[in-house]
């Protein structure tokens, strides 16, 4: 018996912190609270059915309730459900897994370290920029450099990186050694008559300049996704990564690519480095690593830097750096299974085979009057709302046009994300033509409710 005081809602709100929620609205909205899924699909408790259009977080790849995976982890489970890595132990599951994320790897990757989530693995990789700077004996040589808009985690070092004002406000970041450039947003990067790669060109005069002030011997790395996600689903305009890397190159500065979305055919390929000219120094991936099943991400490095960890070792006597995690036997098994089911089921060809029909089906709304911009690859796009088609002119962010697009669509069965106006697609690699046309028959319901209702609230 549900009464309210004791409903699931209710125990939800006086139990749980929510993140990324606005926890006051959360007092009186209460949860939504998902009970199961089973493909690109899944089921609200109270039995409404939705098209996952995210994917849950950019990660379910495999959609929900694939059986090999479950499989994966039980037999796993019951043969070693934990061991950990430290001071030279290994299971099998960690050696397996290393070994096909090399093979798998964007050239030059050489080692991999193991950990749980993309905060994780970003904030590792500022620790090692810090860590290889001193041992290849330039100890100034630690600023990183991550982009507005560019989202790399929370924890203290990955939410520095992050270049989104929420995750720095009240939360005293970002911390010192990180410093942030202007992310290639071309719907509103770029100056009018400019080319893509006339604005790539000055995206990258501009890093430089920024390494000039700083000091090219003070920076250390630089950080991006191959496409910006969280940020809004910003895709880079023609040529940028192998400019910005030129002037990377002209600096001994460091490319770490943040694929923790992109990895794993997001965007058609295996990485989102080889659609978009990026060759990585670092890496980091989660997420679709292990379909999301269970938590577990990596941090890919070349020999240059693992090079330099030895030293490291020899002279401290350790790698201080871990966690009781690192490559969990459970985890590990399942991101193997998902790696190998990648390739038995040929996803990266399913990708390129029905992107087109995703991609199509939002240029088809390019002309609609609310939408200002349309932009995507592979299986990863976004529609950006708009007050003035002409002008760009953007909604009052206070009237929460995109929030309550995306409300109206779960009111049609869609699951898709807002970030501010844009609205974000994401779903599981698997779904097919037919799933896609049906994500965006109950998106194009949506966003007809959402111009009624501007109509109706914002005149
Ligand atoms: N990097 C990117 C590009 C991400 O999109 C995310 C999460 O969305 C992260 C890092 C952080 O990953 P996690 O939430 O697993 O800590």
């Amino acid at each position: 018996m549900n009464d309210i005081g004791n409903s699931p809602s209710a125990r939800d709100i006086e139990s749980v912190i929510h993140p990324y929620t606005n926890l006051d609205l959360h007092r009186r909205k209460g949860p939504m609270i998902i009970e199961k899924g089973k493909g690109v699909l899944v089921w609200d408790d109270e039995g409404s059915e939705y098209i996952e259009g995210m994917a849950g977080l950019w990660c379910a790849s495999f959609g929900f309730g694939e059986e090999e995976l479950i499989d994966a982890a039980v037999e796993q489970m019951r043969k070693l459900p934990f061991y950990h890595q430290f001071g030279h132990k290994s299971s099998m599951p960690s050696i397996d897994l290393a070994e096909k994320l090399l093979e798998i790897a964007p050239d030059g990757m050489s080692k991999v370290f193991f950990a749980n989530s993309g905060s994780e693995a970003n904030d590792s990789q500022v620790k090692l920029q810090w860590y290889v700077n001193n041992a290849l004996g330039r100890p100034q040589k630690k600023k990183i450099l991550a982009r507005i808009k560019g989202y790399h985690g929370v924890t203290v070092a990955a939410a520095s990186l992050t270049g989104l004002p929420a995750n720095h406000a009240e939360f005293d970041l970002p911390i010192a050694n990180i410093g942030h450039v202007d992310m290639a947003y071309p719907y509103r990067g770029m100056e009018p008559g400019e080319t893509e790669e006339e604005y790539s060109d000055r995206l990258a005069r501009q890093l430089e300049e920024r390494i000039l002030a700083e000091g090219p011997d003070t920076v250390a790395a630089f950080i991006a996704e191959p496409v910006c996600g969280a940020g809004g689903v910003l895709v880079p305009p023609a040529g940028y990564f192998p400019k910005i890397q030129a002037v990377l190159k002209k600096y001994d500065i460091m490319m770490i690519a943040d694929e923790v979305i992109c990895g794993f055919g997001r965007t058609g390929n295996m990485w989102g480095s080889q659609t978009y000219g990026i060759e990585p120094d670092t890496l980091s991936c989660a997420k679709q690593l292990s379909s999301a099943y269970l938590p577990i991400s990596a941090v890919m490095v070349n020999d240059r830097v693992h090079d330099a960890m030895i030293e490291q070792s020899k002279k401290i006597g350790t790698f201080a750096h871990g966690f009781t995690y690192s490559a969990h036997p459970v985890c590990a098994a399942v991101a193997l299974r998902t790696m190998q089911l990648m390739e038995e089921r040929k996803i990266l060809d399913h990708v390129r085979e029905v992107a087109p029909v995703m991609q199509g089906r939002m240029q088809k709304l390019a002309d609609h009057p609310l939408v200002g911009n349309v932009r995507g690859v592979g299986l990863v796009g976004a529609i950006e709302l708009v007050k003035d088609k002409a002008t760009k002119e953007a909604f009052d962010p206070k009237a929460m046009v995109g929030f309550n697009c995306a409300e109206f669509a779960l009111k049609h069965g869609l699951i898709t994300r807002a970030m501010g106006d844009s609205l974000g697609f994401c779903p599981p690699l698997i779904i097919t033509e037919s799933e896609i046309n049906e994500m965006f028959d109950r998106f194009e319901k949506a966003l007809e409710d959402t111009e009624r209702w501007i109509k109706a609230e914002l005149g």
